[in-house]
Parts: C-alpha cells; sequence; structure tokens
C-alpha cells in the first residue's frame, strides 16, 4: 500500500490517497483545536496517542460487531482506513449532561440522563456546528430515513460497549461524538475517530475530568489523562 496526495487537511487530523481507491491513510497530527478552532496548539505525542487509542476503540467495536472503518495500523501516527462518504453530521449521545447542552438548557453539569439522550449537528465550523433534526437531514439529502435510523442504532449501540469499557477502568462515558459514512457496498460504517478528543469522560469516584475539557479549560496534563484513560482500559501506551 503506497501513500499517495492529500486529499484533505481538517484541524487535527490529514486524509492521504493510498494507491487502492477504497482506501485512505488518517494521520493524527499533534495539533489540538477548540472552540471551532479559535483556540489551537501542539501538544507533544498527542498524535501518536489519539492514532493508537482510536485504533484500540474500533478494534474494540469491530469486535462487538460494529462494522468500522478500521483497516490496520500503518505508523505511529497513522492509520489506513475504509474510505468512506462521509455523512456531514455528528451524532452525539449523551449520559450525563456536560458541554453545550448545559449552556443551551441551562441544565447543570453532571446530571444523569436517563434514557440517554442523542443530538445531531451539522458538521460546518462556519456556522458553529448548529444542531439540526432528523426533518433538516432528510429534506437537505444529507442522509435518507433508513440511514439516519442506522447512525442512531449504531451509535447507541457504541454506547453500550464503550459504556461497559470504561466502567470497567473506573470512568464514566458522559458523551460522544461519532461521524458516519457510507461504504462502497452502500452500507454505513462507522468512520472519522473515537479518542479523548471527541468524548467526555469522568473517574467515577472523583469525576476528574480526563478528556478534551481539560484542553478547552485550560486545566493541564491533557495528554497525559489520554494516556491514563488509555491504560485504565487496558492499552499501554
Ligand atoms: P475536521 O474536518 O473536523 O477539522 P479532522 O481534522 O479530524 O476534522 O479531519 C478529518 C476529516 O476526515 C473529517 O472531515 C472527516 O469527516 C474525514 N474522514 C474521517 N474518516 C474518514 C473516512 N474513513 N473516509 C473519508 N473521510 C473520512
Ligand atoms: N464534539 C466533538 N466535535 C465537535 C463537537 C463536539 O468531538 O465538533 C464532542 C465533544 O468532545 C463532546 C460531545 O461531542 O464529547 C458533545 O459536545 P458538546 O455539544 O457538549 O459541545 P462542546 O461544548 O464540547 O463544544
Amino acid at each position: 500500500m503506497q501513500k499517495q496526495q492529500e486529499l484533505y487537511r481538517g484541524k487535527a487530523k490529514t486524509v492521504f490517497h493510498t494507491d487502492d481507491e477504497n482506501k485512505l491513510i488518517l494521520h493524527f497530527r499533534n495539533d489540538t483545536s477548540a472552540f471551532d478552532g479559535e483556540k489551537i496548539e501542539q501538544l507533544d505525542r498527542k498524535g501518536e496517542v489519539n492514532n493508537k487509542f482510536n485504533h484500540f476503540i474500533m478494534s474494540k467495536l469491530e469486535e462487538a460487531g460494529i462494522k468500522t472503518q478500521v483497516e490496520s495500523l500503518i505508523s505511529d501516527t497513522e492509520s489506513l482506513v475504509k474510505k468512506l462518504d462521509m455523512i456531514p453530521v455528528e451524532c452525539v449521545v449523551r449520559n450525563f449532561a456536560a458541554g453545550s447542552m448545559c449552556r443551551r438548557l441551562g441544565v447543570e453539569e453532571g446530571i444523569e440522563l436517563s434514557p440517554p439522550t442523542f443530538e445531531f449537528f451539522l458538521k460546518n465550523d462556519a456556522l458553529h456546528d448548529p444542531m439540526v433534526n432528523e426533518y433538516h437531514i432528510e429534506s437537505f439529502g444529507w442522509a435518507d430515513q433508513a440511514q439516519i435510523a442506522e447512525m442512531k442504532r449504531l451509535t447507541f449501540s457504541v454506547n453500550k460497549v464503550l459504556s461497559e469499557l470504561f466502567d470497567k477502568g473506573g470512568m464514566l462515558l458522559v458523551d460522544f461524538k461519532l461521524e458516519f459514512g457510507v461504504d462502497v457496498n452502500g452500507d454505513i460504517v462507522l468512520g472519522d475517530e473515537f479518542t479523548p478528543d471527541g468524548c467526555r469522560l469522568w473517574d467515577k469516584e472523583t469525576r476528574k475530568k480526563l478528556d478534551k475539557d481539560r484542553f478547552r479549560q485550560g486545566l493541564g496534563s491533557v495528554v497525559e489523562s489520554y494516556i491514563e484513560v488509555a491504560s485504565r482500559i487496558g492499552l499501554t501506551l
């Protein structure tokens, strides 16, 4: 497999074509961004940590029967993945209130949500990723009804598998964001990444934040916390 020209440079990853038209390389950079790219810093080792973390989680999800982009780890900071036609929406499940939900609804951080709640956001930095509903997604042709239902089903399946995994490591999976795409067979497949950059994880006992909120809120020890999360779920980095 040969790395070819750059397809897209995002805020944290660069995507490359390969000599296989159905495969891409995701290069995880050290860039860390928050507030729609307003705050950007380079954090030592973050690219490597997130690349390996993402591969570990996606492999666990595959084992649980969830279709993901995962092919193989090809270097410390690069993964080979299935090329997907990405659906431009973010799927968020929340088990506890935090982040934008607290600002939007005026609810207190940390309230347990029973049942867990689900939100869609449009992937659009210029518009600050506005919340959208299923009618918007269908009316604008971003996905059809069956694809919407499948994204929700898969996101809740991921929530079940990963809530258990993090619970065993003494952590609460507070919320997370997933992105899906369509593969060559027309199936909905989990793409992008699952790392502490795109979820919230708190220590179960102390509720210490172990995710990207450490960066957003200037709490320090960002990559160190990601490494601690990894070690608590059985991945030594
Ligand atoms: P952003 O675009 O939000 O700045 P990144 O820096 O993470 O985010 O860029 C990665 C880009 O690659 C995203 O736009 C994402 O939708 C896209 N992507 C992720 N996985 C795949 C995949 N398997 N196939 C095609 N595109 C993908
Ligand atoms: N999230 C993400 N990318 C985004 C927006 C949100 O990965 O562009 C993740 C975020 O890390 C959190 C969850 O999705 O785990 C819910 O985010 P929220 O809506 O609370 O927004 P935030 O306050 O984190 O910007």
